[in-house]
């Protein structure tokens, strides 16, 4: 890495990795191997193992033996709380490796990177309180013969599936939590971007993690990721990533062993702006929601729904905003939007700008790839002109393309809000504190920024309504959602016999 200059240099062959089993890392031996390019650079940066069923069978039963030994669980939360802030400061003194090789398997600006690590950071350090401070109930009101207790116990041992997005930071939201519940954990990281979750297997267990608590198996979606849902053994499972897998789990849960689950699916999350809000502020937050890891964010602010009286100066000031973002080399510290992580999102993207023309959208700017030399970039796109039944205002593209939708009252921005199957994010800027509150009480979003936009944090629970998954990752609702209460009556004194 080239630190004088204010563009990292790329590794000068790829980095080899091996998959994480029982405390220890596990070399490929005779596996294939994954070779990951940089999508950013198009060369070689990563190999990593594609394992065997047989490898997640051995990574299941590690975890399976670490939690039902109770080396893990059968600690106190201070011991707990000890491991998960050592791996905090682990996570500081390694960020700026943990930031290069996001970046350069994902595509994601270095600054950026940066950015998420030190907030993952900050996830371990949130979560050691949260080890120490989890607690149950009791029930002192049910006469003098008897006690109530209700205690949480930890699920057990927890696949995770990660998707390509936001490899560390997603993983983050999640690992802490489930280990501050005293569960032990499985991932699945996606083939494309497993790097920084090896490197956080190494860290946990440097920081006193026992062996067998965190085992991470390397592989594509279709063979190790399904295998994991199929997983017997495995209590429960987090999944990130689209819709469609997401079905997938629910079938897979039902036909083995009803697996608890945990899904942070798509979004097609709307931006409401109103015509009182601050338009400068609203148009660089605009901008920033969908241009935000180039737009590949189950969070995006991809529906911009505008007030009629200022939709055409609104679209104009976003537009400024976008033709300023630096696009470019990942690896430069100047740059904001990166490149596009996946050949196949890189597609996915193109065809619904092509779509969205072919719909009669008007393109008002961007709508093309932008040649860098090397990698895959995608300009900034919005449409003007978008209806609601077009494919480009209902499905979410995941990639830097927005839609403007205006509207005349309160009512026709809700109802147009709410016009989608999902529910994970929204936003909504006005100055008016009335319209922003009864906005934030009728829009269904697991999340809700008000006059800002992907805000987010350690203490704020994640998720989303309707098809955008079930229950919450991150603060106290995630450790919680990695426990099961348990009732407990306890009888005082003499009992009242049965038989007399
Ligand atoms: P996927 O849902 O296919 O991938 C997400 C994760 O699931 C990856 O780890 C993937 O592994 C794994 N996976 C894939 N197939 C299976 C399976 N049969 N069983 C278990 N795990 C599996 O998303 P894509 O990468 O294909 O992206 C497609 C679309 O999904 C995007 O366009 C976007 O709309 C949405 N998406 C949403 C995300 C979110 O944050 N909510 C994140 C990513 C995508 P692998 O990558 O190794 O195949």
């Amino acid at each position: 890495m080239d630190t004088q200059s204010t563009r990292l240099s790329l590794p000068s062959e790829p980095r080899t990795f091996g998959f994480y089993v029982d405390g220890a890392e596990v070399p490929a031996g005779g596996r294939d191997v994954f070779e990951r390019n940089s999508p950013g650079h198009d060369v070689p940066v990563t190999r990593i193992p594609k394992c065997t069923p047989a490898d997640l069978d051995d990574a299941v039963d590690a975890a399976r033996r670490a939690f039902d030994d109770r080396r893990w669980s059968g600690l106190n939360g201070q011991a707990r709380a000890a491991v998960l802030l050592r791996a905090g400061a682990l996570i500081r003194e390694r960020a700026e490796e943990i930031a290069y090789w996001e970046t350069l398997e994902n595509g994601k600006p270095i600054s950026q990177a940066r950015g998420e690590v030190a907030g993952c950071a900050d996830m371990f350090d949130y979560a050691s309180g949260l080890a120490r401070s989890l607690h149950g109930d009791s029930f002192n009101n049910l006469g003098d013969g008897m006690f109530g207790l209700v205690t949480r116990e930890p699920v057990g041992v927890v696949g995770i599936i990660t998707p390509w997005n936001f490899p560390f930071l997603i993983l983050c939201e999640r690992v802490p939590y489930i280990l501050a519940s005293g569960c032990t954990i499985v991932v699945k990281p996606s083939e494309v971007t497993s790097a920084t979750t090896l490197i956080l297997a190494q860290i946990l267990t440097e920081a006193g993690l026992p062996a067998g608590c965190m085992n991470v198996v390397t592989g594509s979606g279709s063979t190790i990721g399904q295998a994991l849902i199929e997983h017997p053994r495995v209590d429960m499972l987090s999944f990130t990533g689209s819709t469609a897998v997401g079905r997938r789990v629910v079938e897979a849960a039902g036909k083995s062993n009803f697996k608890k689950l945990g899904l942070e699916l798509g979004g097609k999350n709307p931006q409401i702006v109103f015509a009182d809000a601050d338009l400068e502020d609203a148009a660089d937050g605009v901008a920033f929601g969908i241009a935000f890891n180039t737009g590949q964010c189950c969070v995006s602010g991809s529906r911009l729904i505008v007030e009629r009286s200022v939709a055409n100066e609104f679209a104009q000031m976003v537009q400024d905003k976008l033709a300023k973002a630096v696009v470019g080399d990942p690896l430069d510290e100047a740059t904001q939007v990166g490149a596009i992580t996946t050949d196949a999102q890189n597609r996915t993207i193109m065809d619904y700008i092509a779509k969205g023309q072919a719909e009669g959208a008007r393109l008002i700017c961007g709508g093309e790839a932008l040649d860098m030399g090397r990698g895959q970039y995608i300009a900034p796109t919005i449409f003007g002109d978008v209806t609601p039944d077009m494919a480009i205002a209902r499905e979410e593209i995941f990639g830097p393309v927005l839609t403007i939708l205006p509207f005349d009252t309160v009512d026709e921005a809700i109802s147009i809000a709410n016009d989608t199957e999902y529910g994970l994010a929204a936003s909504v800027w006005t100055k008016n504190i009335d319209k922003a509150l009864m906005v934030t009480r009728r829009v269904q979003a697991g999340r809700f920024w008000v006059n800002c936009t992907l805000a987010g944090g350690p203490e704020l629970p994640l998720g989303g309504f309707k098809q955008s998954g079930w229950g919450r990752e991150a603060g106290i609702y995630g450790v919680e959602e990695y426990t099961q209460v348990k009732s407990v009556h306890i009888e005082i004194g003499k009992r009242t016999p049965w038989i007399a």
